[in-house]
């Protein structure tokens, strides 16, 4: 894993929430293998990098208390601490190069990581400072050598103190502050001297971009003999050029992984007071408190799972501590995550080990349980932690409470459902199927495709309700709607069109379907008994039709209407179809009634003839027309023994209109005449009938060209067929 120095100074970056809470030790191995790339030593392990804890107790173990040293200097100047690091790295992998004697290596080490320290006692205006230094501030730099000694002094040995302090002389001895030069000056200054420039010159600056490694190289030559031991240069060239890879894996492996197989460096295992200890406190501090301050939940586990991190707000989302949790391996049951279907989320679907597995990050919607036991709604947001190598050493996971937005969306979408919804049947309402209709009529004519309908229409309906009563009226229509809902083709709509008319909108269906599906409806309805209704069955007429070119979403369903009256025409309990599709409108069921001929080219004669024939007796029968003409606010113009014409001006009407109807004055002749039917016409019963023969026309001759006319006239004829309890009579 990386810890950068951008990342550290940037609180808001997310990869601070990445980043476990800094401790020395993480962040010493940290720098340390962010060096490790910037020097381009080869790979190392992934598994062994994952392996936080095994990284953790040898920086531990190798650094010793020095380590916290490096801590302070990384928080107050992180580019030197870099520098150092790299510094110490090349000094020890060159020492073996060479073939110093381990204890020659381990003081180098110590020299190279600390010979910059004094830097820690420089003012950070200086330190910091962008630009070209004064002379006060050059002169406050130069005494960071000082606070070298000053710092080694409390722990080094003298041997290290010299190394680091006579490091900047010159081999030729021009540096006239120091009394010793060439093959005098002690191997380990010679050789941080040009571990020290030779990084200093590849490494970028504020002052000058970082040259090549040959350029480099190339200075350190044109400086052998002055400023730098020449057999070094030499050397150093070789160690660079020849062995360096396997002198890397040498370094990664002592540093690293074989603790076991070489001895800790003494020279670190050292006991002097902790100066850095407030630097180190101040920079976990921040991490831990800028994770609990977040809204959101934290959880922050290592390659092999262990819990390191669980902050605040997970304490508060799930109910337990970080206390109970942390060092803990992870585990979702922890948090009692659920999935959408609230099934407890086995570790194989767990988006933190499957980030982990798969290095990608992953999101998804869950449910977690607080100590309550009560569900809610987060998104987890799992993102794997990856090393410079790429490979993953750990996964984060995020956790945002996202119950009230839910709740809230779920409100807005019940309520939105409530306005569009009938409240008796469950059904859409008519604001639903306008909006559904309309989406659907619009959709099917851009695509060319099918889309029908079926408009229905229960039989006799006021009788039940006088009969049985409003509520158990109200039984049946649940009980039609529900019917509806399961004959309704995926993807359709069943509707209340108003009162006891219903609506099925079938998408993708064309008529021959549909009216296919009507006659299945109106069977399964015929043959349904209904308890409230004494265990009767009840009846529905439907009309179907299918979208037209040409057609809007309104002349649809009024061609629908018309199939439905027309049903109602044919006696209820029956099944019509208008309309061929995209193909012009045709009536597709052969119907000997004349007047069909009105729905399509120039009308015949509008005039409305038709033979009705009741069971209701003449008497009843007579009674019944006077609801009619009470009802439909008729006048009586003529009346005789058998025969009555009614004038019905069509502005007192109590059948429903349509919008944009005009009040038309219609004569209705109707004359009335008791009939016994044989018996094999009425399967045995050889009942007393009434006949009724009934002729509508318009009254005035102007209006007889009018389309919606017709309709006004089968309207007034169902009407009428509905009070008489009369269906239509074929005289064969
Ligand atoms: P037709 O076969 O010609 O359709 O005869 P009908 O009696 O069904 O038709 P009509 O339009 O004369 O009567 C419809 C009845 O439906 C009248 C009204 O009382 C009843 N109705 C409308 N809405 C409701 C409702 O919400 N509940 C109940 N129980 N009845 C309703
Ligand atoms: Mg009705
Ligand atoms: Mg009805």
């Amino acid at each position: 894993m990386t810890m950068r120095d951008d990342v550290d100074k940037s609180p808001s970056s997310n990869s601070v929430l990445l980043a476990p809470p800094a401790d020395s030790q993480v962040a010493v191995l940290s720098s340390l293998l962010e060096t490790l790339d910037e020097v381009a030593l080869p790979h190392v392990s992934p598994r062994a990098r994952a392996d936080a804890t095994h990284q953790n107790h040898l920086a531990q173990v190798r650094l010793g208390m020095a380590s916290s040293l490096f801590v302070a200097l990384r928080a107050k100047h992180p580019r030197t601490a870099s520098h150092s690091l790299r510094v110490a790295l090349t000094c020890s992998s060159w020492s073996s190069f060479l073939e110093l004697t381990d204890e020659h290596r381990d003081e180098l080490e110590v020299a190279g990581l600390l010979h910059d320290i004094g830097k820690i006692g420089v003012p950070d205006h200086v330190l910091l400072k962008p630009g070209k230094l004064s002379a006060d501030e050059a002169m406050l730099m130069d005494r960071h050598r000082e606070h070298v000694l000053e710092i080694l002094a409390c722990f080094a040995s003298q041997r290290i103190m010299d190394t680091v302090y006579l490091a900047p002389a010159w081999y030729d001895g021009r540096s006239h502050e120091f009394d010793r030069k060439g093959q005098d000056l002690p191997l380990g200054s010679r050789i941080l001297a040009v571990a020290d420039a030779f990084d200093a010159m590849t490494t970028d600056h504020v002052y000058r971009r970082a040259m090549s490694r040959e350029r480099a190289m190339a200075e350190l030559f044109a400086y052998a003999d002055t400023q730098f031991d020449p057999e070094l240069v030499k050397n150093f060239s070789a160690f660079l050029v020849g062995n360096h890879d396997k002198l890397a894996v040498s370094i990664s492996r002592r540093w690293l992984h074989d603790v076991a197989d070489t001895q800790p460096n003494e020279r670190w295992r050292l006991s002097a007071p902790l100066a850095s200890q407030q630097c180190l406190d101040i920079n976990s501090q921040f991490h831990e408190q800028l994770l609990d301050s977040m809204e959101n939940g934290v959880v922050f586990v290592d390659a092999r799972l262990k819990i390191l991190k669980w902050n605040r707000a997970v304490e508060l989302l799930a109910g337990v501590s970080a206390a109970s949790a942390e060092q803990q391996h992870w585990d979702p049951a922890m948090l009692r995550l659920r999935d959408e279907n609230h099934k407890l989320v086995s570790p194989e679907k767990c988006p933190v080990i499957n980030a982990i597995k798969a290095g990608a990050c992953l999101r998804k919607r869950l449910f977690i349980a607080d100590a309550k036991g009560d569900s809610r709604s987060v998104d987890a947001y799992a993102a794997p932690v990856l090393g410079s190598d790429g490979s993953v050493c750990g996964a984060t996971l995020l956790l945002q409470d996202t119950s009230s937005q839910v709740t809230l969306e779920r409100r807005v979408q019940r309520l939105n459902e409530k306005v569009k919804q009938d409240a008796l049947t469950g059904a859409a309402n008519r604001a639903g199927l306008d909006r559904a209709h309309q989406e659907f009529t619009r959709v099917h004519l851009e695509r060319g495709t099918p889309y029908s309908l079926i408009i229905c229409d229960l039989d006799f309906f006021k009788k039940v309700n006088d009969t049985f009563g409003h509520p158990a009226g109200d039984e049946a229509l649940i009980a039609f709607s529900s019917l509806l809902k399961r004959y309704c083709p995926n993807g359709g709509l069943v509707a209340r069109y108003g009162g006891e008319e219903f609506v099925l909108l079938c998408p993708d269906c064309d008529n021959s379907q549909t009216t296919e599906l009507a006659e299945r409806v109106r069977r399964a309805w015929a043959e349904t008994p209904h308890a409230v209704l004494d265990g009767k069955c009840i009846t529905a007429s439907l009309g179907v039709t299918e979208l037209q070119l040409g057609d809007t979403s309104e002349t649809m369903l009024r061609r629908a209407d018309r199939a439905l009256l027309q049903a109602k025409n044919d006696g209820r309990n029956t099944v019509v179809q208008l309309g061929a599709g995209m193909a012009s409108e045709q009536q597709t069921r052969d119907r000997p009634s004349g007047w069909l001929s009105w729905f399509k080219g120039k009308p015949v004669d509008q005039v409305l003839e038709r033979s009705l024939i009741t069971t209701v007796p003449l008497k009843l029968a007579a009674e019944k027309l006077r609801g009619f003409v009470f009802d439909q606010g008729a006048e009586i113009v003529e009346i005789s023994d058998e025969n009555v014409t009614l004038e019905i001006d069509g502005r007192n009407s109590v059948m429903m209109q349509r919008s944009g109807d005009r009040a038309t004055p219609f004569l209705i002749e109707l004359r009335l005449e008791e009939t016994r039917l044989d018996a094999g016409r009425t399967q045995g019963t050889n009942a007393l009938r009434t006949l009724a023969h009934v002729t509508i026309r318009p009254k005035r001759q102007r209006d007889r060209r009018r389309r919606d006319v017709v309709e006004r006239a089968r309207q007034l004829l169902c009407s009428l067929k509905s009070y008489l309890m009369a269906q239509d009579h074929s005289v064969s």
